[in-house]
């Protein structure tokens, strides 16, 4: 079957085919919407990601909906585009077409020009076997899913009569002290520490143990170093236990074993292990270097030409995460900024304009260690703690997509920051609890795979 792709206005147009709709492809179609093009954007999920913020639904902050709309709501003005629900599994790069799946249907759709914005997915460096006890934070399943297992921890934690056990239970680790590890250690310390007061009757939530490791010495080690020693300073403030220099090397449902030399270092039992170590390219990244002779990168990411084509495919752009080009860097700036690029260049074609070169403008990049402290850079300036903050809160607020977002998560944020509440809690059958088996309270479970996780 191919799809019916097709405009409103019912024009033909030249045919711009987006695969994937985080901030690449996002970027790359709002660009075209005044385009002589007809826009299909064809995504494996109904919602455009704000990745940044996923560590705030992971640790109860906010909803998945303040941080995803619906795509199709939110290129409902685009006249020129349309929304297409599905998981691109092929490329045919002479025919100019790709297979698509779509809930379990097959399909067609080809393109005049095609740009690929399918970004990255987590890697565990060759040790696939520990995502199941150590899942990683990409998608908006991953982040429920932790959220199931963080607090379904204190839940278990409650009724553990064992204290060894129970402190097991209370152990929580990062692995990996990049941003998204800063970010999620700090979250998970704050929220036992100033959250969870009067929640529980048998634990004190505040005795929590949050681990951070790293097999380098640095924590945020893209950041200078005058804030990185912030950065550790703020999260020794908040209780979170930095070790440096140690690799990961075996985490089971158990808990995690490490190269340290410390001998209580070697075996940290945990319940909740959060991997926050690497990335890789997507893996439609392979088809496509397959089907273009593209050559990849050692994380799988297309090396593209100075314009973000594929060389000998002046047709197919790769954007975002997916792309290698001058060292560039996998953040939301630079999917952002080349997307927009991808979408200029086709309009200046096909106006017979003479095209460009992409040139990355840096603005700097940022990490939240906790309530009302980040550390920043933007150009020479460097800012953190409070001030730090306030620039991560308005550049947050900027780039969120949609109005009602902004005021909703304008909302939990004070309810978070100012407050003391984490109202997004909830632990559904199909994350975390789904296969709890009834059984008497003395028999109850004491490990999560009891509880249906995926370990
Ligand atoms: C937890 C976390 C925190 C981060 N924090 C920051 C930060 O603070 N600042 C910053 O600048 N950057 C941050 N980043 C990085 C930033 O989010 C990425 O660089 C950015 O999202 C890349 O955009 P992209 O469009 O290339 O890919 P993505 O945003 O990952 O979008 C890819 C899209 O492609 C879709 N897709 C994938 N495969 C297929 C397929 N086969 N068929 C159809 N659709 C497909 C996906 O569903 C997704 O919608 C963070 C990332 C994470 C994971």
């Amino acid at each position: 079957m191919t799809s019916p792709t097709g405009t409103t206005d019912g024009t033909a147009h030249h045919r711009v085919v987006i695969v994937g709709c985080g901030f690449g492809g996002l970027f790359a179609a709002r660009a075209l919407r005044r385009g002589p093009v007809q826009v299909t954007v064809v995504d494996r999920t109904n919602h455009h990601l704000f990745q940044p913020l996923l560590y705030q639904l992971a640790t109860g902050i906010l909803s998945s909906g303040e941080i995803a709309p619906p795509i199709r709501d939110v290129l409902r003005r685009q006249r020129n585009t349309q929304v297409l629900l599905g998981d691109v599994t092929g490329i045919d790069a002479d025919r100019r077409s790709l297979a698509v799946q779509t809930l379990g249907s097959q399909w067609e759709i080809e393109y005049d020009t095609l740009i690929v914005a399918t970004g990255a997915a987590q890697s565990y460096f060759g040790r696939d076997e520990f995502a199941a006890a150590a899942p990683g934070l990409k998608t908006l399943d991953d982040a429920l899913e932790i959220r199931s297992r963080i607090f379904g921890a204190f839940e278990l934690a409650e009724r553990e009569a064992d204290p060894e056990e129970r402190r097991r239970l209370m152990t929580f680790v990062v692995v990996g002290a990049g941003p998204t590890g800063v970010e999620m250690a700090g979250q998970i310390a704050e929220l036992s520490r100033r959250s969870l007061g009067h929640n529980f009757r048998s634990i004190d939530p505040r005795q929590v143990r949050v681990v951070l490791l790293d097999g380098s010495q640095q924590v945020l080690a893209s950041f200078p170093e005058s804030l990185q020693r912030r950065a550790v300073k703020a999260l020794g403030r908040l209780g979170v236990e930095i070790h440096l220099g140690v690799r990961v090397t075996g985490i089971d449902a158990h808990g995690v074993e490490t190269s340290s030399d410390d001998p209580a270092l070697q075996t940290v039992p945990s319940l909740v292990k959060i991997w926050a170590a690497g990335v890789q390219a997507s893996p439609l990244g392979q088809a496509l270097a397959e089907a273009t002779g593209a050559a990849v990168d050692r994380a799988g990411r297309i090396k593209v030409r100075d314009d973000c084509t594929v060389p000998g495919h002046p047709e197919i752009f790769v954007v975002g995460d997916l792309m290698a080009l001058d060292e560039l860097p996998g953040v939301a700036e630079v999917a952002m900024q080349s997307g927009i690029h991808a979408a200029r260049t086709i309009t200046r074609r096909l106006r017979g304009k003479a095209e460009k070169p992409f040139r990355y403008r840096d603005l700097g990049s940022m990490a939240t260690i906790s309530r009302f402290r980040a550390v920043v850079t933007l150009g020479r300036l460097r800012l953190s703690g409070f001030m730090g903050w306030l620039a991560w809160l308005f550049v947050h607020l900027a780039f969120l997509t949609g109005f009602k977002n902004r005021v909703a998560t304008i909302a939990s944020w004070t309810v978070a920051f100012v407050g003391h509440g984490r109202p997004e809690r909830a632990i559904t059958a199909h994350q975390g609890l789904r296969s709890a088996p009834a059984q008497p309270a003395e028999a109850a479970p004491r490990v999560g795979p009891e509880l249906g996780w995926r370990e």
